[in-house]
């Protein structure tokens, strides 16, 4: 199939140009952490595809329109509208963004000493569940352990392993189950239908509920349409919409495929549940028909939701992924098999194994990368998942060494990223010559946000 992006541009942002002493400087001003780096320093910014999308001339146009009345605002019936059709859930609540579903929701379902079963909680998600004095437990599929593997859906959960935890002593405690599609956590892998269906069928035998963390449905679909039998004359619309009827709700970021700088939303089936969401929201978020948000942005993510589910939008943008990684696999990089489309995660640790995890090999390529070409991405290997003693030296190890390349939608084009593809392949050249780095300063919450490095 021949694939070309379906829009061009129309408003462009110039970006920074920087040089490697420049950027030695603002990296070693920034304790070596991607996240403190002004972003008028950083060339190519991968850091997240959160946020991040560019807006069409459609969605800027609704935004110049909204209506922000207090009550009862046209933004927020456009709103709903959009997200009833595609999800069918009577109750749709808005809010500011998908942390603030994920507390909303949880906190109406959870409780101390409940757990929450998902293929794998991202990290906001496992934080909102813990913060409840909750536990949540990670099952993805055996096949996510094995980074080469070429399965299609490595984003699935392990029904097997919830089978076991609902009929064995905990399966009492088990408050909810959430299934996030496509896998963030997992890296970016899909979910099958298939697997939906039976993770479904088994919450229902449990009276258990089941949920979609749902911030890459629309992608999620493509990859269903592409890669599961019995899907490939369906569109996306009509794979999202068979997904949302499997479970009994959702939530969602919309910084992801809303391509919109802000919002999220939770559905759901239950009136009682609805309710009980709703107060909450009313008291920390905003009245029902805005929770949190402006009505400029209710109005860009009803457009925005619009625009994510055309084929050729969801076509080229896997292809772009899909050629990003062909060009690493040629640069002698390897990455998580098979690409999926909202990120590419280098195996750093194959690429740097003169490293030990103990000086973080995924933060190393991941500084080089910037080092080398003003390029910001972010590591997901020891730094951000293993565990420190008390002098922040690395006790336990992550399975993985990765570097994630966020893909931001429709703001890069083929030009920006064979630069990406040559600055890595420049670093693949003479990997041995990367340093690894040691912790200065890591506080004991949201480490990866706020710690400081040095090279070893
Ligand atoms: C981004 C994301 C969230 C959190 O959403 P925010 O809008 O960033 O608060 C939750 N789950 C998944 C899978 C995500 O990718």
């Amino acid at each position: 199939m021949r694939t070309f992006p379906p829009y061009r541009a129309q408003v462009v942002t110039e970006i920074p140009i920087t040089t490697r002493p420049q950027r030695e400087q603002a990296l070693a001003a920034a304790g070596y952490n991607a996240f403190n780096l002004p972003a008028n320093m950083v060339t190519i910014d991968l850091l997240t595809d959160s946020g991040t999308g560019a807006v069409s001339t459609a969605q800027e146009a609704a935004a110049t329109a909204a209506d922000r009345s207090y009550a009862g605002s046209e933004s927020f019936f456009r709103f709903r509208s959009v997200l009833s059709e595609l999800t069918h859930y009577p109750h749709i609540l808005p809010v500011h963004q998908g942390r603030a579903a994920e507390r909303v929701l949880f906190s109406a379902v959870l409780a101390p000493g409940r757990i929450s079963l998902s293929n794998t909680h991202f990290d906001t998600t496992r934080a909102n569940v813990e913060l409840l004095g909750a536990e949540a437990r990670d099952l993805p599929c055996a096949e996510f352990g094995d980074l080469d593997s070429r399965e299609p859906f490595k984003g699935n959960i392990d029904l097997a392993a919830a089978e076991q935890i609902l009929t064995g002593p905990d399966g009492n405690r088990v408050g909810m189950m959430l299934v996030t599609i496509t896998n963030n956590g997992g890296g970016g892998q899909p979910v099958s239908m298939a697997n939906l269906r039976a993770a479904s069928k088994l919450c229902r035998a449990h009276g258990v509920p089941i949920f979609l963390d749902a911030a890459r449905f629309a992608e999620n679909a493509w990859l269903v349409i592409q890669r599961e039998s019995g899907y490939q004359d369906k569109t996306p619309r009509e794979v999202a919409e068979e997904a949302f009827g499997l479970v009994d709700g959702c939530v969602a970021s919309l910084k992801k495929d809303g391509i919109s700088p802000m919002g999220a939303f939770i559905g759901l089936n239950d009136a009682e549940l609805a309710q009980r969401c709703e107060t909450n929201l009313i008291a920390t978020e905003g009245f029902r028909t805005y929770g949190g948000l402006g009505a400029h942005d209710l109005d860009r993510v009803a457009q925005g939701l619009r625009e994510v589910l055309d084929p050729n939008y969801l076509g080229a943008r896997a292809a772009e992924a899909a050629r990003l990684a062909q060009q690493a696999n040629d640069a002698g990089v390897d990455i998580v098999q098979p690409p999926g489309i909202h990120a590419l995660y280098l195996n750093a640790g194959r690429l740097l194994p003169h490293l030990p995890a103990s000086r973080f090999p995924g933060h190393a390529l991941a500084c080089e990368l910037y080092l080398e070409g003003g390029i910001r991405c972010v590591e997901l290997g020891s730094l951000y998942l293993g565990t420190l003693d008390e002098h922040n030296e690395l006790v336990t190890p992550a399975p993985f060494e990765l570097v994630r390349i966020a893909l931001p939608r429709r703001v890069y084009t083929q030009g920006h990223f064979d630069y990406v593809a040559e600055v890595l392949a420049d670093i693949a050249k003479n990997p041995e010559r990367v340093p690894g780095y040691r912790i200065v300063e890591a506080p004991a919450t949201l480490r990866h946000f706020n710690l400081r490095m040095a090279p070893a």
